[in-house]
Parts: structure tokens; sequence; C-alpha cells
């Protein structure tokens, strides 16, 4: 592979002293500006495979490398997910108390020092996802579609190159997960963003140019 964002050496991750192993010896590597799907049953590694490769998890053993870096710290990667990464979870993570506006506006908080310009990429960012006119509200007056939308919007504000998403469209209907991939299809197509998403839908794993299968926390395919 000529361009690489993100790569695992031989990362395992273990659980309860060694009793449950969630991913054994994995090496593979995520192109730059490639359009990854990760699929495989329930339980077979995936979300650790996701959370290893945004920092939001440590390996075992083994490394991971991030656009070249090895030995990243846990600041580091905090820094890394603050202006690099954007990870959208597949029950949104909004804060309830906060209007649509102010969640999207929270990652920019350490960022963009002037509220009004926090304020307007915001906006912005409402606007690109087409829910400028639901700023004002919170998530529980929102559909399953709006808050995954504002959730994008969120991972989308501090303009992230590598965007991974953990079964994004697990809690919608067949129509708003069309809805909610082709939006992360076209910001990928539109910034040359990287997207790894993770799915249990074969019909959206197509879409990727490239499928991992995961099965009992090794890969057992990749096309
Ligand atoms: P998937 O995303 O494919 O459903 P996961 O990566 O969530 O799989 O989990 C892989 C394995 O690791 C499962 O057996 C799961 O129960 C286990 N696991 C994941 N997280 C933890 C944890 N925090 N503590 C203990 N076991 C865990």
């Amino acid at each position: 592979m000529k361009n690489v964002i993100a790569e695992l050496k031989h990362v395992s991750r273990e659980y309860d002293g060694g009793r449950i192993v969630a991913l054994q010896d994995v090496t593979m590597q995520v192109g730059l500006g490639e359009w990854l799907s990760i699929t495989g049953p329930s339980g077979s590694g995936k979300s650790t495979l996701l959370h290893l490769l945004s920092g939001l998890d440590r390996p075992t053993t083994g490394s991971i490398v991030f656009d070249g870096r090895e030995k990243i710290s846990s600041r580091q990667w905090a820094r890394l997910r603050a202006r690099r990464i954007g990870f959208i979870f597949q029950s949104f993570n909004l804060m309830p108390a906060l209007t649509a506006l102010e969640n999207v506006e929270v990652p920019l908080f350490g960022v963009m020092r002037r509220s009004a310009q926090r304020r307007q990429r915001a906006m912005d960012l409402l606007e690109r996802v087409g829910l400028a006119d639901r700023s004002r509200q919170r998530p529980g007056a929102l559909s399953g579609g709006e808050r995954q939308r504002i959730a994008i919007a969120r991972a989308l504000v501090n303009s992230p190159d590598f965007i991974l998403a953990d079964e994004p469209t697990g809690n919608l209907d067949t129509r708003t997960s069309r809805e909610i991939m082709d939006l992360l299809e076209s910001i990928h197509n539109a910034e040359r963003t990287t997207l790894v998403v993770v799915t249990h839908d074969m019909q959206i794993a197509s879409c990727a140019g490239r499928t991992i299968r995961c099965v009992d926390g090794v890969i057992a395919g990749d096309t």
C-alpha cells in the first residue's frame, strides 16, 4: 500500500488477564483516502479494532502507527482526536441538555477561541448535514436520523481527515440508514477523507472500496 494513514502491527487486545482475547496478532493498514468497511459477527473484535485505530483503546501487545508516528501517548491521541480524527457512535452519544448547535460546538472548545467563530463554524456544519433549521432543538426532540446527522456534524467540525464510524446506522431504519451512508460517502468523496465503517449491513459494506471481515479476533478476509 502506497500511502498509509493508520497501521496495526501485530496487535492483540486481551481482557480479564488474557481470558478474553478480543483481537489476536492483527496486522493491517488503512490507506490514505480509503473507504473501508469492517464486518463480522458480534463479538468478533470489530469495535475493538476501531477503538484501537483512534487511540480510544490501547493494545495489550503490538503497536499502532498513525500517520507515520509510533509510540503515541494518551495525550497525543487526545490531540489527534481533537484535530484529525472524527468518531461516530451507533448510539449518537449526544449531550441531552445541549442544543443541536451546542453539541456540534463542543469539540471546538480549546481549538477555536472566539465564541462567535465557534457558533458560525458549528452552524456551517449543521447546514452541511441539512439541519440548520433544527439548531435550537435538543436531541430529545429529534428523530434518530437527525440525531445521527448532528453527531456527524460534531465529528466533522474540526475538519478531520480520518473518520471512524461504529455501526452508525445500527439504530436507524433502512431509508434513514441509506441517507446517513450517502452523507458519509459524500464527505469522503468531496474531501478524500479516509472513511472506516463497522457495519453488520452487507449492503452498506459492499459500497466500500475495501472490506475487512473479522472472525474470532483475527482478520479472516480482506477484499
Ligand atoms: P464486535 O464489535 O465485533 O461485536 P468487540 O470488539 O466489541 O466485538 O468485542 C470483542 C470481544 O471482546 C468480545 O468477546 C467482547 O465481549 C470482548 N470485550 C470487548 N470489550 C470488553 C471489555 N471492556 N471487557 C471485557 N471484554 C470485552
